[in-house]
């Protein structure tokens, strides 16, 4: 099967993920494409393929004569699409030879080069959209597409000598539960790779350290004809606590390395009100002094009015995997001569958000991010470029006869 089509047969599964949903995975019709995962792998000639009671599917390629005593190294990617937008019925519009205009949505809208001039460098390009009804599910079926033609052309060309690879899809990334029942043990890779960024190039292994934080905060209400030195109005403290805060840091100011306190939720009345926060930086020693501040205003604001009327509960989300991927440089080396040698120039940014590779970095598997090729992920103008996918799918080639080389020396 060409990338493509395998491509197309995955967007045509709805795997859209729940986020209200209690039980794993989240939507039962992730298991669909799964299950047709594993059948796939199967034919392909995977072994020891795989689907635990949770939906992980996993499957091994085989290290070739020689190459048995390589660490074992991991391919992963996810199944499910995002709740934001639906991922029923796509039907995805081809666009051969793309020539850097404006991109008509069959009759749902027009996708503009003013609004997406990223479109220009996909010129000569064959693009896949959507017909403006639905997202397309590039994220992060074009990982799973490229990790399985990688796989396909491992198999079926022996000559190019590799280490032993695990490759795995996983349900449930876009609710945040990705890996909450991945077995890092049974995948038994040393270090892996998810193949879930977007543009061409793209490798990351730098994400925020991520906390939340909820204020609760007691009043007291009296007539407001009565009230001097006896009511406590809960929304006016919410105010005053939110005001001790730095009023820089903030999502809509900050980019790059810089950190930010971003309140998300505000409700209440003059007998209580609460605030949900979420707390973000790339570096651990400005996290922490961050998670210092609210338990400072807190202080600051209890001790003012002579007893505990704001409780701040704190708790830690997800690190910076930066600290468990810099001890090992041939991750990043290796994906940057692999894309190299694939016509791909790396672009290594930090991440502003987290990825499951993250948590799986400190659940024991070093895991950086490969670019996928898609853009405008979660939503109707979400695309893909069938030359990106290509080098994508080389990528993961070179890493894979790389790693074998570079790691059987050593053994
Ligand atoms: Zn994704």
């Amino acid at each position: 099967m060409t990338l493509l089509d395998r491509f197309l047969h995955y967007v045509s599964f709805d795997t859209q993920s729940d986020p209200f949903s209690k039980s794993f995975p989240s939507s039962s019709k992730q298991l669909l494409l799964l299950k047709a995962l594993e059948e796939e792998m199967i034919e392909l000639g995977l072994v020891d393929v795989t689907l635990d009671e949770y939906g992980y599917v996993m499957g091994s390629i085989p290290a070739t004569v020689g190459f048995e005593k390589a660490p074992v190294l991991g391919f992963i990617a996810h199944v499910d699409t995002s709740p934001d937008t639906s991922g029923s019925k796509i039907k995805p519009q081809i666009i051969k030879n793309y020539d850097g205009k404006d991109i008509q949505l069959g009759k749902n809208g027009v996708m503009k080069v003013e609004e997406f001039p990223e479109l220009k460098y996909f010129q000569g390009h064959t693009l896949i959209t959507t017909d403006g009804t639905t997202l397309l599910g590039a994220d992060d079926k074009a990982g799973v597409a490229e990790i399985m033609t990688m796989a396909e052309y491992l198999l079926q060309n022996p000559q190019i000598a590799h280490g032993k690879i695990r490759i795995a899809f996983t349900p449930d990334e876009e609710v945040g539960r990705g890996v909450d029942y991945f077995d890092v043990a049974t995948f038994g890779a040393e270090f892996a790779y998810t193949v879930d960024g977007g543009f061409e190039g793209e490798l990351e292994y730098e994400n925020f350290n991520a906390a939340k934080a909820f204020v609760a905060i007691r009043g007291r209400n009296i007539h407001p004809g009565s009230a001097k030195g006896k009511m406590i109005n809960a929304l006016q403290v919410a105010q005053d606590f939110h005001a001790l805060l730095p009023n820089l840091m903030r999502p809509e100011l900050t980019e790059g390395y810089q950190g930010f306190m971003h309140l998300h939720l505000l409700s209440g009345d003059v007998e209580k009100a609460e605030m949900h926060y979420i707390i973000r930086d790339h570096d651990k020693t400005l996290f922490e002094e961050k998670k210092q501040l609210f338990r400072d205003a807190q202080k600051h604001l209890n001790d003012l009015y002579g007893k505990e009327i704001i409780s701040c509960s704190i708790e830690d989300q997800y690190y910076n995997m930066k600290e468990k991927v810099e001890p090992h440089p041939d991750l990043i080396e290796l994906a940057s001569s692999a894309m190299k040698l694939a016509s791909v120039t790396p672009i290594i940014k930090p991440i502003r958000g987290g990825t499951d590779g993250c948590r799986l970095s400190y659940m024991g598997l070093p895991c950086p991010n490969l670019f996928a090729g898609g853009m405008n992920f979660h939503g109707r103008y979400e695309y893909c470029s069938l030359q990106s996918m290509h080098k994508a799918v080389k990528t993961l080639i070179y890493i894979a006869s790389l790693w074998g080389k570079k790691r059987n020396l050593k053994h």
